[in-house]
């Protein structure tokens, strides 16, 4: 039997759902996350892989049933295989559904098997061309080689694989179709994702690249028939299913929908701030709480919960305009995406 959920915030929405950033470094620089020449953050102010355990630890104590891990790249923190053995505890207990990770793929040769040998069953995949130049060009470190590779050994581990694609006007628009038809045949579901005004990037245009789902979704209808499902993970996903291919397709579109109302998660950063909502500014510092208390988690508990009481209604995002108001200063690879 499942506990009633200890976190509910002022909207009666119970937090059942923890997203968590383990670094904000990355083997790729993407151009609509990071500039070129990001600047990380020092290594003492990042969690230990020990914090990580403890903080997540009274998470799942308080009710939430769902990890996500992210970064930055998750996979490129050192020792994170310490961690993911360490939350096997939580899904073999029963206290934890899902635990789950977003990553860009390129460490999954090297760590698929493992990952599933602790419990995980699903990975997300980030993924937004299939030509070798373009993928170069929009993650400017990454090989698409290694990447493909490892979407095969997270499918031979027998991880279910979802990919993630950002919708970037003149960079995959003309490979729209061939995405949806690759990913139908090797059984992977895929989401698209529009661009979010997060961090200062440098040159790149965050206009130039958006390219609306609505416009997306009304392409694919010329190919496809697209059924809505009504079901909903509390986020900012919406999702039909493709009649001819069975797949299922989400739409992430949080500067064009409302979604916040059935919002269910919370965003920890890799320095230990917990958002409570990824468009907004406000936050929580866990970390002192955590560093202040080492052998005592009362405090941190009553943190986490004050926390949660101020979550907000919802977002400020807003493209409508011709400047991109409600832009965040803080990097996605920071929070977690
Ligand atoms: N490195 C991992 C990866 O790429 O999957 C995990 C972290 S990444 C920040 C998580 C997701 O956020 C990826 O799917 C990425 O494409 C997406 N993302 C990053 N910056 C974004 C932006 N400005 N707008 C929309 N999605 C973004
Ligand atoms: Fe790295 Fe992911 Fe950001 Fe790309 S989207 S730079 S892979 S964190």
């Amino acid at each position: 039997m499942t506990d009633a959920p200890k976190l509910i915030d002022p909207f009666a929405r119970a937090i059942t759902y923890l997203r968590v950033s383990v670094t904000d470094r990355c083997d790729f620089r993407c151009v609509y996350c990071m500039s070129e020449n990001m600047t990380f953050l020092p290594k003492k102010e990042l969690l230990s892989l020990e914090e990580l355990d403890r903080l997540c630890t009274a998470f799942v104590d308080q009710g939430v049933r769902k990890l996500r891990i992210t970064g930055g790249e998750p996979l490129v923190r050192r020792g994170i295989m310490d961690y993911f053995r360490g939350m096997k505890r939580h899904i073999e207990s029963g206290k934890l559904d899902e635990l789950t990770l977003t990553t860009n793929g390129s460490q999954l040769r090297r760590f698929a098997k493992e990952l599933a040998e602790c419990g995980v069953k699903r990975v997300n995949i980030s993924l937004d061309t299939l030509d070798e130049k373009k993928f170069a060009e929009i993650t400017r470190w990454g090989r698409l080689a290694q990447v493909l590779d490892g979407i095969d050994a997270a499918q031979e581990a027998g991880l279910r694989v979802k990919i993630n694609v950002v919708a970037l006007k003149g960079g995959n628009e003309d490979e729209l179709e061939k995405i949806v038809e690759w990913c139908a045949d090797r059984g992977m579901d895929l989401t698209f994702i529009e661009v979010m005004p997060m961090g200062d990037l440098g040159n790149e245009d965050r206009l130039d690249q958006y390219w609306s789902l609505k416009d997306l979704r009304a392409r694919l209808e010329k190919t496809w028939t697209l059924s809505e499902l009504s079901e909903s993970t509390g986020g900012p996903a919406r999702y039909v299913r493709v009649n001819e291919t069975g797949q299922k397709i989400g739409f992430i579109t949080p500067l064009t929908h409302n979604f916040c109302e059935s919002c269910n998660r919370v965003r920890l950063t890799c320095t230990g701030q917990l958002f409570q909502c990824l468009g907004q500014e406000d936050e929580a510092d866990l970390r002192k709480v955590l560093r202040d208390n080492p052998d005592n988690d009362a405090p941190l508990v009553a943190a986490i919960h004050a926390a949660i009481a101020k979550k907000p209604k919802g977002h400020d995002f807003d493209y409508s305009r011709q400047n991109v108001a409600g832009t965040m200063s803080r990097h996605m690879s920071h929070t977690g995406g």
